[in-house]
């Protein structure tokens, strides 16, 4: 299948070509240019977006559930409802993510998300539906003291041979471990967890600076939704805080609702981190794309009221964001352009979870394509080259 998509505009991001054309031969990108440089092949079916811009399908690190379904109910129904309500906001990819919970429930969540990722690599007709490309694990290695909703009786130490396991049980598809560099042993799960080629990200964590910088040391590269569940900034003793912003090696992400953290300390955050190493998730709940109500997570209770969401002890409990908001949300809080925006979502991500061939509008990387209006609005999503027109 050979498709030619044109448009007002590209934003690859690393750039913006004007009057684009970007050619995709079986659901990888081919070439990236001009009209006046790219002949389009005869043989080719023209998709023109005239109004459209056409960026790089946005990719979400850390996702909990949507539209009703919890990720760790490992099943189908609750993958497929997720990944329709993710296309419907330009979201192409996405790293389901693991709660706290007991360690065999979590095995069980593991074996089913690795069997869903392989099933979607295969699948070459999927269409209208993000594709799981690996798994974020948010804990159980995390700080008691900076828990948040994870329930403290699942938390563990840190652990190599328990990582071990998930890691067979996942059969390798782990992309993103969150871990509290402080817990004992942290530094020698992080070296053997990144030596695997997984991306650890600290968070959850009431690190004082130097452990933060031990577990950097170990081979840390990102930290997970910056400001919530971390040791606050103290100016005599930075803690984690001060290290992952401070640190350029660092890529951080944040929760750009405006509740989880206050827009212009994502304003102050985007400056310190910089356009590439911040990264935009949503941390979002099943309650995402239902309205206002109570809801299940886990085993407990949400109340969802307008973009806030909280436990029945008032407690922020994730959220109900969805990509294309928190870019929105980007050029409202900061003044910051929509390809700037849009580099947060999508290349930044892809890099700091070692995504290959995902993130950007370049030859040889799979055809994620999300059509946007100037103003960020998602227009529709494009799938492994596969257009729903
Ligand atoms: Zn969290």
């Amino acid at each position: 299948m050979l498709l030619a998509l044109t448009a007002s505009a590209l934003i690859t991001p690393r750039e913006v070509v004007s009057d684009g054309v970007v050619i995709v031969r079986d659901g990888t990108i081919e070439a990236v240019g001009t009209r006046a440089q790219i002949e389009i092949p005869v043989a080719a079916r023209v998709e023109n977006y005239e109004s459209g811009i056409l960026a790089p399908g946005y990719i979400d690190l850390h996702i909990h559930g949507g539209a009703g379904h919890d990720l760790m109910e490992a099943a189908p129904v609750a993958t497929e409802a997720v990944e329709r309500l993710l296309a419907q906001h330009g979201v192409t990819s996405y790293l389901p993510t693991t709660l706290t919970a007991p360690v065999d429930l979590t095995l069980r969540a593991l074996e089913f998300l690795a069997a869903e990722i392989e099933a979607a690599a295969a699948d070459q007709s999927r269409s209208d539906r993000a594709c799981p490309a690996g798994i974020h694990m948010e804990g159980p290695f995390l700080s008691h003291a900076k828990r948040g909703v994870h329930p403290p009786e699942y938390l563990q130490p840190a652990s190599v041979e328990l990582f071990q396991r998930f890691w067979e049980a996942a059969r390798g598809h782990i992309r993103l471990l969150t871990i509290a560099p402080e817990l004992p042993d942290a530094a020698e799960l992080i070296s053997v967890a990144t030596r695997q080629g997984i991306t650890c990200s600290l968070g959850h964590s009431n690190a004082l600076a130097a452990e933060a910088q031990a577990g950097v040391a170990a081979g840390a590269r990102h930290a997970t939704h910056t400001f919530n569940a971390m040791r606050p900034l103290d100016h005599r003793e930075p803690g984690i805080l001060g290290v992952v912003l401070g640190s350029p090696e660092l890529y951080a992400d944040i929760i750009a609702d405006g509740v989880h953290v206050e827009p212009s300390v994502i304003d102050m955050f985007l400056r310190l981190k910089g356009p590439e190493r911040a990264v935009l998730i949503t941390d979002a709940l099943s309650a995402t794309g239902m309205g206002e109500g109570r809801f299940r997570l886990g085993d407990f209770e949400i109340d969802v009221r307008g973009p806030v969401c909280r436990d029945l002890n008032g407690t922020i409990a994730g959220s109900v964001l969805t990509l294309d908001v928190a870019v929105r949300n980007i050029m409202a809080f900061t003044g910051w352009e929509l390809p700037a925006a849009v580099r947060l979502a999508s290349l930044n991500a892809a890099r700091s979870a070692q995504l290959a061939g995902r993130g950007e509008l370049v030859a040889g990387a799979v055809a994620d394509i999300a059509v946007l209006t100037p103003a960020g609005e998602v227009m529709e999503t494009i799938c492994g080259g596969r257009t729903t027109s």
